[in-house]
């Protein structure tokens, strides 16, 4: 087929595939849903109490994506603060054992 005119781009110098614009809208709306359903609090807060919430909320993984986690799985995401998100990266045996990181998806 022939092309007539300009080649479209989605704008920018880098743009983006529709594959992962697709999926940053779909993880734009997991987040406001695991926000919801976290009721807009830490996850951590009472599990790791030595440790005071602190700073913005984020919608972490689970299973974390490097392992095969599902980002756009709602049931694979929590709200953690910034300290406790940051706790679990620097204790992953102590965030294991609380159910706040899993290695692999079919962990209990
Ligand atoms: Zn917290």
């Amino acid at each position: 087929m022939k092309r007539s005119g300009p080649i479209r781009r989605s704008g920018g110098l880098n743009p983006m595939s529709a594959k992962r614009r697709a999926e940053l809208n779909i993880r734009s709306r997991v987040r406001k849903e695991v926000l919801e359903r976290d009721q807009y609090k830490c996850v951590a807060m009472h599990l790791v109490p030595d440790i005071d919430c602190w700073g913005p909320l984020d919608v972490d993984e689970i299973v974390g994506r490097g392992r095969g986690g599902d980002w756009l799985d709602p049931d694979n995401c929590q709200v953690l603060c910034r300290a406790h998100h940051d706790w679990k990266h620097l204790h992953p045996a102590e965030a294991t054992d609380l159910g706040l990181t899993k290695n692999r998806m079919w962990d209990p």
